[in-house]
Parts: C-alpha cells; structure tokens; sequence
C-alpha cells in the first residue's frame, strides 16, 4: 500500500519513512507543500501522513487544494505541540485524524491502521439507498448529501468524506441522542480522547453546510451527552 509522507524536517522524515516501510508501506517522501501539491495531482495514494509548517507551500493550503479537487484520500496532520488552532483548521478542512508532536511511533502507527481500516470498511451503507428525511437526502452510494427545496431542486451539500461519515451515522440513528465517545468510534475508528474537539468541529461544518441553508435544523445537541439527528419538524 502507498503512502505519502510530506515533512520538511529530515531527522523526523527519516524515522517516519523507517517505521513505514518496516510496516510494509511502500512511502513516497516529500519535503515541501509544492512537491506534494504536484505530487497528489498525478499519483493515488491509501494515505497521507501531512505536516502542517512546509515550505513553499504550507499543510493547510496542501490540504486545501486536495479536497477542493473532491480528492477524498485520508488525511493525518501533524501539529507542532499545543496548537489547538491548526488542529482544528485542518479538521475544517477536512483531515481525517491528527498527530501533535512530539509523537510515538507506536501511536502513528496505530493510527496510520485506523485511517486504513475506516478508508476501507467505512463507510459501507448498512441500507442501501438514500435516507430521505423532510428537505435532506444522505446517499452513502454517493458519499453524498443533498439540500431538497420545496421547488424540487436538489443542491449537493459538497461535505468532507468525515462529514458525510458523521451525518450519515447520525441520520441512521436518527432520533437517538448518540454520544461523543460513540460518534468518535463510528466515524473515526478511534476512542474519544479527552478534550478532542474531532467530533464537535464537525458537527459545526456539518451545521454550515446543512442546517443553516435548510428549513430545519437537523443537528440537536444534547448537553451532557452528545448530538441527535432530528428527521423533521416536530417529530418529536
Ligand atoms: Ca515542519
């Protein structure tokens, strides 16, 4: 299996490619934002390992221009140490796990076999077909949600592949308040870490994309648990 590795330090690119090829991965190496923009456009990898500070291009804008493409690889991030902000901005746009350094290379690779599982197990449909509630239809054929006017229009809601996991998870659960623990298994494959934000960022682009151009709000926290997916108006 390929995966592209992108870190400017050369210390830690090294260990890195080590761990990953001891691990059976075949690792392509680069060491700025740019090699990697160009590199994403032309070859298919299982995973990307992608450090946030680069030169010539930074992680986030790397990450950016990948989703923008509807390029829907996995994607882990690494952090420098404590900062909260680039975790959640890589998360918005659509990074599927994170790293913050300094970090072991037991729990990169853990999480490097999660992302793989998820990539390849999830998000399978357990129903097949569309759930089609009041205004919104989750087709996990598509990997795709859709805003449905009372005209008949029917406008893609362009989520992440984590989004649309999220949503859809909820919206077979729907009515069911579901905690941050269980969201965080189901749709990131692994255990709610305490104070991890994973689940809640989310639940806010999900709010963007969809509650806020619907007629309803399908997103409802419960405080103290976790979220529910409200069907429709009133259906309480
Ligand atoms: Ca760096």
């Amino acid at each position: 299996m390929r995966v592209l590795l992108v870190e400017d330090n050369p210390t830690l690119a090294k260990s890195l490619t080590d761990a990953l090829s001891q691990a059976r991965f075949a690792v392509d190496c680069m060491h700025d934002g740019e090699a990697a923009d160009h590199v994403l456009r032309t070859q298919d990898y299982a995973l990307v390992i992608l450090d946030l500070g680069l030169p010539k291009l930074d992680g986030l804008e790397v990450l950016r221009r990948l989703r923008q493409r509807r390029n829907a690889v996995p994607v882990m991030i690494l952090t420098a140490h404590g900062s909260v902000e680039d975790r959640v901005k890589g998360l918005d746009l659509g990074a599927d796990d994170y790293l913050a350094k300094p970090f072991g290379m037991r729990e990169l690779m853990a999480r490097v076999h999660a992302a793989l599982r998820r990539s390849q197990i999830a998000p399978v449909p357990l129903r097949t077909g569309p759930i089609t509630v009041h205004g919104l239809e989750v087709d996990p054929d598509q990997q795709r949600a859709f805003l449905l006017s009372d005209d008949g229009t029917r406008r893609d809601a362009r989520l992440t592949p984590t989004e649309f996991r999220l949503l859809y998870v909820l919206a077979q659960n729907s009515g069911r308040a579901m905690s941050r623990d269980e969201l965080q298994q189901r749709v990131w494959n692994v255990p709610y870490r305490p104070r991890d934000r994973s689940v809640d960022v989310c639940v806010r682009k999900l709010r963007e994309k969809i509650d806020r151009k619907a007629s309803h709000t399908y997103l409802q926290t419960h405080y103290g648990i976790g979220y529910r997916f409200d069907p429709a108006p009133h259906s309480l």
